[in-house]
């Protein structure tokens, strides 16, 4: 899988008018070459496959990214970097995974070399999920929603979101998860209209609704859903809010296919909410990339310029957030397949209500 990965990224490395391509960030060199330890880099180039780790991680990396040659490092990775790179001229590295004092250490040791940067290249690959990556989503996902489905049964009224927070995440740890892919929300009643809501102690009141945003890691890949749920009966304006925002999500979800730009799928939902007189109150993109990182390429917004492939895996999360009263937010995981889409999340959005 990683040699696949690896040429693909060479070529793109070429294009790109590079001798040799410099991979440093840990997620990108976890998909590279399957290394999960916390210090390495790769170098791709034409016939060039090279990792470089330090002693610590010698026995792993060979295990793991063998397809790569092995160099050990004395004391800085990029100390290796000459003798791998020998006479390459222009060499690219990661503008965007790469500290100040990291660029002056390559440069230190490449001085006879041009030093490119080319961030984001190995992020335009992850966007395009193979099949084993999709199901490791889809694993994700419903390990997420089967965690959900035990915390919210035990009811919402009178627990305090942290502890729903809490619950949430032990919930999914049990069930195998290294960890949550984030932060879990957990937003009831005026604090839902904050869509980055940090969890409180306050109890949950009766006939709020909840907006509860959760994701699970499992095996390094990310989930990611929303469902906002009503604890106690809602009032009429709660059910009317979420109403519309539910058929903008749908919608937009309907509209996700190869070939469909980033902008218009934003739009599909936007149009709906901004219809139904709620457009100030949509103020975020409607979905995101989702992979080995819980925000990856690509985006669906306003000023998003993706156009989306099969094998992308984005969410489709509109919400109206109405401040001092309520916010909803209905959040599905969608890969985009050949012919259309599948959705991942496999909860049910109506209204529901718990007590
Ligand atoms: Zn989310
Ligand atoms: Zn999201």
């Amino acid at each position: 899988m990683s040699v696949a990965r690896a040429d693909r990224l060479a070529g793109l490395a070429a294009e790109e008018g590079l001798d040799a391509l410099l991979v440093t960030g840990m997620v990108n060199l976890r998909w590279l070459t399957g290394f999960t330890g916390t210090s390495g880099l790769a170098v791709v180039g034409d016939g060039l496959r090279a990792f470089v780790t330090d002693f610590r991680y010698v026995e792993q990396a060979a295990d793991q990214a063998g397809a790569f040659a092995q160099h050990r490092c004395e004391r800085e990775l990029a100390d290796a970097l000459p003798a791998v790179l020998g006479a390459r001229a222009r060499i690219g590295f990661d503008d965007a995974h790469l500290s100040v004092k990291g660029h002056r250490d390559l440069a230190e040791r490449l001085s006879g070399a041009e030093l490119v940067p080319a961030g984001g290249l190995v992020e335009r690959l992850r966007a395009v999920k193979d099949p084993g990556e999709i199901e490791a989503i889809r694993a994700a996902a419903a390990l997420a929603d089967a965690a959900f489905e035990a915390t919210v049964s035990a009811g919402l009224v009178g627990r305090s979101e942290r502890a729903v927070a809490l619950a949430l995440g032990d919930e999914m740890r049990r069930r195998g998860a290294q960890r949550p892919s984030f932060d879990s929300i957990v937003a009831a009643g005026a604090h839902g209209a904050l869509p980055h809501a940090v969890p409180r102690d306050e109890p949950i009141p009766a006939g709020s609704l909840v907006v509860i945003d959760w994701g699970a890691e499992l095996d390094g890949y990310c989930s990611d859903c929303t469902r906002t749920v009503a604890a106690g009966e809602p009032d009429a304006e709660a059910a009317e809010v979420f109403g519309i925002v539910l058929a903008a999500q749908e919608a937009a979800l309907a509209s996700v296919a190869p070939g469909a730009g980033g902008r218009a799928v934003d739009a599909v939902a936007r149009d709906l909410i901004s219809a139904a007189g709620h457009g100030e109150r949509f103020g975020h993109g409607l979905g995101h990339g989702v992979g080995l990182e819980v925000h990856e390429a690509p985006r669906l917004s306003k000023a998003s310029d993706a156009t989306l492939e099969a094998g992308n895996v984005v969410t489709v999360e509109p919400g109206v957030y109405l401040p001092g009263r309520l916010g909803v937010r209905i959040e599905d995981l969608v890969a985009v397949t050949a012919d259309g889409h599948d959705v991942l999340s496999s909860l049910p959005k109506a209204l529901r209500t718990v007590g």
